[in-house]
């Protein structure tokens, strides 16, 4: 059997930090890590700008209720689950992503943890592991199980190189032409396609 290592954001559901920056005006609050690659440099301007404007974890988790999985990810996460044994790897965290999750049928979530005092304040976060994203794939590979990933940023390009395929999904142009040696697809017929490419056995569509 394979597993197919798939990112969250921007992958199945749109970018959580994204959005309640629309929705508070606060420009910072739009970096991902496509903009800053190193993950804790971003999520300590993330917790710093919250604290300057006074938004705590019920404020983003309002604005999360709003939101739902980006169209077509329910019917092809369906279909992925029927060929692969699926498995989510995230940098969001449980608070932000578990909303998204009963809408996608509770697949399996790796992620990490927010700390958050009486008052709702970010107070700080409890990453998983270091690298997580690949130390899952390592972990796979431990057990003997082929994996096939995909992502969109700059924190899914260790998990894509570990993997033993790589899949490119909805990223940015300066992500594609710095990892030329991952397809990337843009919609998830494409998508599936490229698993089915990658799969070591005779899947069809
Ligand atoms: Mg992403």
């Amino acid at each position: 059997m394979e597993i197919a290592c798939l990112d969250l954001e921007g992958v199945l559901i749109p970018e959580v930090w994204i959005n309640f920056a629309e929705k508070t005006g606060i420009e910072a609050l739009k970096a991902t890590t496509r903009d800053i690659p190193d993950y804790d440099v971003l999520m300590k301007q993330r917790l710093r700008l919250l604290d300057e404007h006074g938004y705590g974890l019920p404020d983003i988790q309002k604005v999360i209720a709003t939101l739902e999985p980006m169209e077509g990810a329910r019917e092809f996460l369906d279909w992925l689950r029927e060929r692969f044994q699926v498995v989510i790897l995230s940098d969001t965290f449980y608070e932000f992503g578990m909303p998204f999750m009963k809408q996608l049928g509770y697949p399996a979530l790796l992620c990490h943890q927010l700390e958050v005092n009486d008052d709702g304040k970010v107070v700080d976060y409890k990453l998983r592991q270091a690298n997580p994203k690949r130390q899952a794939v390592i972990g796979f590979h431990s057990m003997y199980y082929r994996t096939i990933a995909t992502g969109d940023s700059y924190n899914d390009t260790t998990m894509l190189a570990e993997a033993n395929a790589g899949i490119l999904f909805k990223a940015p142009d300066n992500v594609i032409a710095e990892f030329p040696q991952y397809p990337a697809v843009h919609t998830y017929e494409e998508l599936k396609k490229e698993f089915i490419k990658a799969s070591n056995r005779n899947l069809s569509l």
